[in-house]
């Protein structure tokens, strides 16, 4: 019954998440959650909020969970944005700024695939740059760029699916060199080792930094993402979102992430573990192997030279062990693993020598 769908939707590339499968005693490596839980403060307020209050809308500034990440993070809360995921904050960023007299978006040809998916979505016209052979980002080919004026360049740093992350020199090299473009830095993972560009906006009115409670503090689940960049960007991405839907953040969302964000302890030791596990994981993987990309994330992008990724994953997944694989130009011969806990680590170590040993 497509003859009753808009005109643009056929043409849409839906994203594709990564499998949330149900196997037993799986171990799920393929979509970077966190492996320890969210901070217990966090489900004590989250079922805090669960009362009869639920009957009442929430807050549609959200403005205490704005004000505890602007203390947090050292800006006011007019520089602080909130979305239902990062996901939806990365949607009213293209929509919001992306959209200016036809003028380009710049990103790498291999990063963050839902970029694609919005520039399809909203009729961005973009410009994918080359990464360098070893997958960094080549600054001089956005400094140096000829073409016209770009609306706006996003990257995610760390870099997925690779984990390398870029400095912040760089990034501010990028930013100086266009200020009549937005530069949005998707800093999903920058928790686990990266120095944040939000140090910027001291500098810079024209970078937008987008930050996500699914991975480092393990709150997938809840659906909470924060934007953080000069109160006019601010302005343009409220305008949007008060155009779309008023209440993005449920209470749950907002208490839960609240209190998260309140519970720095619990943050940096949890963050630590799985940094640490990242070093287990690689240097296991390197005597199985595999070249192992250095990695800045929660994850490890690795291929190895005697095997084809796509078959390792699919001996993986025989034996529960969900890892990621995208058919992709450049990247197909590698799979792009979570770090879990080192309990999972060594589960999964022990299928791929498994996988390796049978194969030969
Ligand atoms: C996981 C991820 C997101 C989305 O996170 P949500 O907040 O869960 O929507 C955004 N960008 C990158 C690079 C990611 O890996």
């Amino acid at each position: 019954m497509t003859v009753l769908w808009s005109d643009h939707v056929a043409d849409l590339m839906p994203y594709m998440p990564g499998e949330q499968a149900n196997i037993p005693n799986l171990l799920k490596l393929n979509t970077n959650e966190h492996p320890y839980g969210p901070s217990p403060l966090a489900i004590a307020a989250i079922r805090e909020a669960a009362s009869e209050d639920l009957r009442l809308y929430p807050d549609y500034q959200a403005l205490a969970l704005r004000q505890t990440i602007a203390q947090r993070y050292g800006v006011t809360p007019d520089q602080v944005f909130l979305g239902n995921g990062s996901d939806e904050i990365l949607a009213h960023a293209f929509n919001a700024l992306f959209l200016r007299q036809g003028r380009p978006l710049l990103m790498p040809d291999v990063t963050y695939s839902f970029y694609q998916t919005y520039c399809c979505l909203y009729r961005v016209p973009h410009v994918c740059l080359p990464l360098a052979d070893d997958f960094s980002i080549r600054i001089s080919d956005y400094i140096d760029w000829k073409g016209e004026a770009p609306a706006g360049i996003i990257f995610a740093n760390p870099n997925a699916p690779t984990g390398k992350l870029l400095g912040l020199d760089d990034i501010a090299a990028i930013v100086r060199a266009h200020p009549d473009s937005s530069v949005v830095v998707d800093e999903a993972y920058i928790d686990f080792g990266g120095r944040s560009a939000v140090e910027l906006l001291a500098q810079f009115d024209n970078v937008l930094v987008i930050h996500t409670f699914s991975k480092s503090r393990s709150l997938a689940g809840l659906r909470v993402g924060y934007a953080m960049g000069s109160t006019s960007v601010i302005e343009a991405l409220t305008r949007t979102k008060d155009s779309f839907n008023s209440y993005p953040i449920d209470r749950l969302a907002q208490a839960g992430a609240r209190a998260s964000m309140l519970d720095e302890a619990y943050f940096q030791s949890t963050r630590r573990a799985v940094m640490d596990a990242r070093e287990l994981l690689t240097q296991k993987m390197v005597t199985l192997g595999f070249n192992v990309l250095p990695s800045q994330a929660n994850f490890v992008f690795a291929r190895h030279p005697q095997h084809d990724a796509r078959q390792i994953q699919r001996l993986l997944r025989e034996q529960g062990v969900l890892v990621r694989h995208f058919q992709q130009p450049r990247i197909a011969e590698y799979l792009r693993i979570t770090v879990g806990s080192p309990e999972d680590c060594e589960r999964l170590c022990n299928a791929l020598t498994l996988i390796l040993d049978e194969s030969h």
